[in-house]
């Protein structure tokens, strides 16, 4: 393919193991997924249908990266996440069938600019600037269904400075893997490369420059940024 501008091209994340890649497609996020974090937040968890938000392919930032502090903000939050690569697409997937459209899973950070989303939420505007913004996507490889099956349970936490400030189990999930996936996919036909963060535990909290966070899934990986200083 050839192209009139200088395009920089699709976004791909590693797979564990292979020398070949995972192309990103759309990202789409799970909001308020733990009733612990739907607490922090100030909702009530009762078991609403499930509500998704974007990240673009670009804001991808990979394993290990050093990152600068977001720019307009003065209040970026960690938000630990398992994330769901989508292997094949479809529409109106039913809940039995909806992990045949798994590829793998990794781990990623739903990064925030929580001033911003506060604020479009208090102005009834879109989330995007407050959540979808450079380097706002920082993820693992990819480890396939082989390797690791389709993980329900087990600690996913984040550590910023070797600190723990976010904790829970996959157990713990309001919407599970296939649930959010099939329900997902009645609001959008999916497509092969998309990718699922399907919500943060909570302890969800600001970072600040030179700060190193760690994220674990067990059994999926672990995650490592450094912001800038
Ligand atoms: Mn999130």
């Amino acid at each position: 393919m050839s192209y009139v501008i200088d395009f920089p091209g699709i976004v791909t994340l590693p797979v564990a193991e292979s020398s070949k890649s995972f192309p990103v497609g759309r990202i789409y996020c799970v909001g308020r997924n733990y009733a612990e974090h739907a607490r922090e937040m100030g909702h009530d968890p009762d078991r609403e249908p499930p509500f998704f938000f974007m990240k673009p392919a670009d804001a991808i930032v990979q394993n290990n990266a050093t990152i600068p502090y977001p720019q307009m903000t003065r209040d970026v939050h960690h938000e630990i996440e398992m994330i769901v690569a989508i292997g094949k697409g479809g529409a109106d997937i039913p809940v039995e069938k909806a992990l045949d459209h798994v590829f793998g899973y990794g781990v990623g950070l739903d990064m925030t600019r929580r001033d911003l989303q506060g604020e479009a939420k208090k102005m009834g505007r879109p989330w995007e600037m407050g959540k979808a913004f450079d380097n706002s996507a920082p993820c693992t490889a990819i480890k396939t269904v082989a390797m690791v099956g389709h993980p329900a349970k087990g600690a996913i936490w984040l550590k910023v400075n070797g600190e723990v400030k976010q904790k829970g189990d996959l157990s713990e999930l309001i919407w599970n893997v296939p649930e959010t996936i099939s329900y997902l996919s009645k609001l959008i036909t999916l497509r092969p490369g998309d990718i699922i963060m399907s919500g943060t535990p909570a302890g969800v909290g600001p970072i600040k420059p030179g700060d190193k966070l760690e994220g674990h899934v067990e059994g999926v990986g672990d995650l490592t940024v450094t912001y800038a200083k």
